[in-house]
């Protein structure tokens, strides 16, 4: 993808602040960081969401993932980190290359936990949810 940054960044037409490169994978540091620490993890294929990974390359950034979310606390002297993908435009993706957010966290950062992404909570009934679950299942 000639227009994708990501992109850009894995062919070295970019700079960036790689801790982590393997033949999948690259993990670089966030040039807008929410912490000190703050890498992402990208697949060095192009996909756009966690929808059009395929499984292997998806278990290969989870690896990633898994061996760098304790390298970047221990780095910034961390004792905790969130760990997430914005999968999706409305959910706030901007650089259409899937990628993994590891954020260190600090005790009293000014941070909030996931169960803080959205203000209005929907309250679904039990059947709702049992429908739900059942169109999951399928
Ligand atoms: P998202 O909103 O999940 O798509 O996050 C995209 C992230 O990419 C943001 O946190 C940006 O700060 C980061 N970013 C954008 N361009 C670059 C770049 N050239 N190098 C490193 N990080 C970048
Ligand atoms: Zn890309």
């Amino acid at each position: 993808m000639d227009d994708c940054i990501f992109c850009q960044i894995v062919d070295g037409e970019i700079p960036s602040r790689t801790v982590h490169e393997d033949d999948d994978v690259l993990a670089f540091l966030d040039a807008n960081p929410l912490a000190p620490g703050h890498t992402l993890v990208i697949p060095k294929s192009h996909h756009e969401s966690l929808n059009d990974l395929p499984a292997d390359v998806g278990s290969e950034v989870f690896a990633a993932v898994h061996a760098l979310t304790p390298a970047a606390e221990a780095a910034v002297d961390a004792p905790a980190s969130t760990v997430a993908f914005n999968n999706g435009e409305a959910a706030g993706q901007e650089v259409p290359h899937v990628h993994a957010h590891i954020v260190p966290r600090f005790e009293a950062d000014g941070g909030r936990p996931i169960h803080a992404l959205v203000s209005d909570r929907p309250d679904l009934s039990d059947d709702e949810l049992d429908d739900i679950a059942a169109a999951m299942r399928a």
